[in-house]
């Protein structure tokens, strides 16, 4: 269906200017942009030929008076986890900011057994910290329940915590890989790996695929129209319900997911690598991975969130090269001189800014005063050349792109307000655009709302000016994908 937006704020993101126009859309694409004119007509009675024209050719069913609100293209979110978070809308959140002490801890489960129709009902918890109530074993878990499965995920996405009745019914054992074992020989009930322990178990895949329209609905309320995930496990069979997810409407998005191959409606994005915080691959290891990555065609996204990790990153690419596309997920620590060796690859930072706030407080008791500076750095990079994008992580960080869009802005933490790496702040256009690149070219050209375009939109509640000064949870008051309206 063609239809007009009318009297919208366009950026020039360059010239960090705006401009008024009416925005024309044909065929799921930008066909027109033309002078804002608070006068015209599509009824015919008052008269403005270009866009008389543009009516009498294009058949406009519709119009939107955007009222001098800003209209962007929509946002782009470069790392994110769809399953994960399908899965994380029905889980009880059991970490900060929701559950901070020991006894909202105990509280969270206790609701969450009362709500329980029957003896073999999951309880699901996602986002636990240490900082809540301790190191969470198999017995601690027993005893908030042993007639009910648990599993609980940690924070950082990469360690799952599970009670007797939970390890059985998945068949866990001192055996699984990324197994803890205690000192008696017996699984501790912690188990290290990212998102396997989602794969392992059937059931899960109804839950997350009953709630992939909740992902993709919500995801299009925050303005976001395209989605890297860059879950590394993900398989033929995932590939093929993501297409469907796609092609069936439920996630209105455009999709690339970091697998081998994709599909007709999915892009296979560049190969991802994860260099484990707990046991670092070797050096021939990581270089024999990044050599087949780009032997086959293909870029490699290498996850960093420690200078040690960085730093083998940038000692192999001294060894088998670097290809156009390869990036780096995190880059949580970059120190000065792992910046030059980014740099002298041109490798690519995909960043989340919305960590700075979410967990900000964290680092500032727990990361060694070395690294602080360097933490989830943004201007620094950009000023010295690297192609910086954003994303937010979820459901490890907020789903929401505009959290991290302000907090790229203020990087101010959630809790005690202060201002983590004041040099790395950038300006809100800026901040902005680190959402706005095409998803494969991540933290490259901006996209910018221009003839030609497909019609990827977001048009805001207000002015840019004014949403930037004000810094609302959530601006989006429409969002369209291809010309279709999402929300
Ligand atoms: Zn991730």
């Amino acid at each position: 269906m063609d239809f007009v937006i009318r009297n919208a704020e366009l950026l020039q993101l360059g010239r960090r200017e705006w401009q008024a126009a009416d925005v024309v859309v044909s065929r799921g694409q930008i066909n027109r942009i033309l002078p804002a004119s608070s006068k015209l007509s599509f009824t015919g009675r008052k008269t403005n030929s270009k866009l008389d024209m543009a009516h009498s050719e294009l058949n406009i069913a519709d119009e939107i008076e955007a009222a001098g609100c800003a209209l962007l293209m929509g946002l782009h979110d470069h790392h994110i986890h769809l399953l994960s978070l399908a899965e994380s809308l029905r889980s009880l959140k059991v970490g900060p900011p929701e559950v901070a002490t020991r006894e909202e801890f105990y509280q969270a489960f206790l609701s969450a057994k009362a709500g329980l129709a029957s003896g073999k009902d999951w309880i699901r918890a996602v986002g636990y910290h240490e900082s809540v109530a301790g190191e969470l074993d198999q017995e601690a878990l027993d005893a908030i329940a042993s007639n009910h499965p648990i599993r609980v995920q940690h924070s950082s996405g990469a360690m799952w915590m599970f009670n007797s009745l939970a390890m059985e019914l998945l068949g866990l054992t001192q055996d699984t890989s990324g197994a803890e074992v205690g000192a008696d020989g017996k699984p501790t009930g912690r188990f290290f790996g990212s998102d396997e322990f989602l794969r392992l178990d059937a059931l899960e895949r109804t839950g997350a695929a009953n709630r992939i329209g909740q992902v993709g609905a919500l995801l299009a309320g925050f303005g976001v129209t395209g989605i890297t995930d860059a879950t590394p496990e993900y398989g033929a069979e995932e590939v093929a319900f993501f297409s469907q997810a796609v092609s069936g409407g439920e996630l209105p998005q455009r999709l690339t997911l970091m697998v081998p191959e994709g599909s007709e409606h999915v892009n296979p994005g560049p190969y991802k690598i994860i260099l484990s915080d707990h046991s670092l691959p070797s050096f021939d290891h990581l270089a024999e991975k990044i050599s087949s990555a780009h032997g086959s065609g293909r870029s490699a996204a290498v996850h960093s969130v420690t200078r040690a990790s960085l730093a083998l990153l940038v000692a192999v690419l001294d060894e088998v090269g670097s290809v156009a596309g390869d990036r780096v997920e995190h880059a949580s620590v970059v120190p000065p001189e792992l910046m030059e060796g980014l740099l002298r690859h041109n490798v690519r930072v995909v960043t989340q800014p919305n960590f700075v706030a979410e967990r900000g407080d964290r680092y500032l008791a727990e990361v060694e005063s070395d690294d602080i500076d360097w933490l989830y750095r943004c201007r620094g990079l950009q000023e010295a050349g690297l192609r910086v994008a954003g994303s937010t992580d979820a459901p490890f960080g907020s789903p929401n792109p505009w959290q991290a869009i302000w907090a790229a802005v203020t990087r101010r933490t959630q809790f005690g307000g202060v201002v983590l790496g004041a040099a790395e702040r950038v300006k809100s256009e800026q901040a902005l655009a680190l959402f706005l690149s095409h998803l494969d070219d991540p933290g490259g050209v901006p996209r910018q709302v221009k003839l030609g375009e497909p019609a990827d939109l977001c048009l805001l509640e207000a002015p840019w000016r004014e949403v930037a000064a004000a810094m609302p949870e959530n601006p989006v008051r429409a969002t369209w994908v291809g010309g279709e309206r999402v929300v």
